[in-house]
């Protein structure tokens, strides 16, 4: 083999439930469509969620938090169970994410909904309109109505009760989110589409204005502006007219499910969660599945799909993500399916020989 020529550490989160399952296939992959374009990883595994929250009493260990500072890109498999969800404590092992979210300060989370010409028929959407949908969304996610202030309960001037939230956006928060998803436009087919409420709220008029003026860096990208509730619509009526979204953390939140659910492959589906410099979380969208953990029986491409994503939104290496991608067309091409995407005439295969499925046709993708 040629000697390597670039070389990156990263933390592995596997987690809890299935994730040390996925995780284990994700990061043969890696390693293989690594080396196969001349790169080396270091890998370091560390606990975090249920199992953190067992050996040290908190879901994310300092350790942890420095460990995936220090990487240049964090794989995590998926947190928390049953086993965690009613502890005297009160603590919640997903809490874990949203301290690791802050500690590496990743305001842009991204989430394809992808429909693949080999699943076309798991779509929620009559398969004229499933058909080659290819959408990325990019969502704000530290700022807005979710952490905004003032924030709380109270009364009003006639004494009733209130509950009241905030949306604000200063303009280093909607530029930054703005230059994401830009270039996340740019490394995929060259259309944003930006979606606010700018007829009712100052907080969308003024992303809005931001997003536009950010817009005059990147030429070469078509913009384009919708109102959420017509984007909503638009998501299950011609979903194809969509490449890039870029959009609010509340409006993001909802409609990247939204997205999510037009695939109908939960166990498919990735997503990238990046800060303006520093190492991103990459991480399946789906939870722990504690209802079939240990039994050999999940699916790891959404991990193996978020891998491909830490090489091309993480660190630059686009041919190794390509590779990867590639990969698992051609395992679907060859009929491989783990339950949750089997149909008839398909051949049933566990994790661990999906990641084996996989693994062949990474070495002989181009
Ligand atoms: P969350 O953890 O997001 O709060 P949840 O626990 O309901 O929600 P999941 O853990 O994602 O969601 O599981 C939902 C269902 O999807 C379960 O029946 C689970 O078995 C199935 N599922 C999730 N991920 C996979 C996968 N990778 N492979 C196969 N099935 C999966
Ligand atoms: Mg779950």
């Amino acid at each position: 083999a040629a000697t390597p020529s670039r070389r990156y550490s990263i933390t592995l989160l596997p987690g809890d439930g299935i994730g040390p399952e996925v995780i284990s296939v994700a990061k043969n992959v890696l390693k293989l469509a690594g080396s196969l374009e001349g790169i080396e990883f270091s890998f370091q595994e560390m606990p975090m969620g249920g199992c953190a929250f067992d050996l040290a009493g908190v879901p994310l260990p300092e350790e942890t938090l420095s460990a995936a500072k220090q990487s240049d890109a964090v794989l995590l498999g998926a947190i928390g169970g049953y086993k965690w969800d009613n502890n005297e404590k009160h603590l919640k092992p997903e809490t874990g994410l949203l301290q690791l979210r802050q500690g590496l300060n990743v305001f842009a989370n991204l989430r394809p909904a992808t429909v693949l010409p080999q699943l076309v028929d798991a779509s929620t959407l009559k398969k004229e309109v499933a058909e080659g949908v290819d959408i990325m969304v990019v969502r704000e996610l530290t700022g807005g109505i979710y952490f905004g202030k003032p924030r709380g309960f109270g009364t009003n001037e006639s004494g009733e009760e209130i509950g009241f939230n905030t949306e604000v956006y200063a303009t280093h928060e909607v530029d930054r989110i703005a230059r994401v998803a830009f270039e996340t436009a740019r490394k995929r087919h060259g259309k944003l589409c930006s979606v606010d409420k700018a007829n009712v709220l100052e907080a969308s008029m003024f992303w809005r204005k931001r997003v536009t003026a950010i817009a005059a860096e990147y030429p070469d990208i078509e913009l384009s502006h919708m109102y959420v509730d017509n984007a909503a619509m638009q998501l299950v009526r011609n979903p194809k007219q969509f490449d890039t979204i870029v959009t609010n953390n509340i409006f993001g939140d909802i409609l990247s499910d939204e997205a999510s659910m037009i695939t109908g492959s939960i166990g498919m589906l990735p997503s990238a969660s990046l800060g303006a410099s520093g190492p991103g979380v990459f991480e399946p969208i789906h939870g722990s599945a504690p209802d079939i953990a240990g039994q050999d029986k999940a699916n790891p491409l959404a991990t193996v799909l978020s891998a491909a994503m830490l090489l091309k939104y993480g660190l630059g290496e686009e041919k190794a993500a390509k590779r990867i991608e590639n990969a698992v067309q051609d395992t679907l091409n060859k009929g491989f399916r783990t339950g949750d995407i089997y149909s008839a005439g398909t051949k049933l295969v566990g994790c661990n020989e999906m990641g084996e499925e996989v693994l062949k046709s990474v070495d002989s993708s181009v």
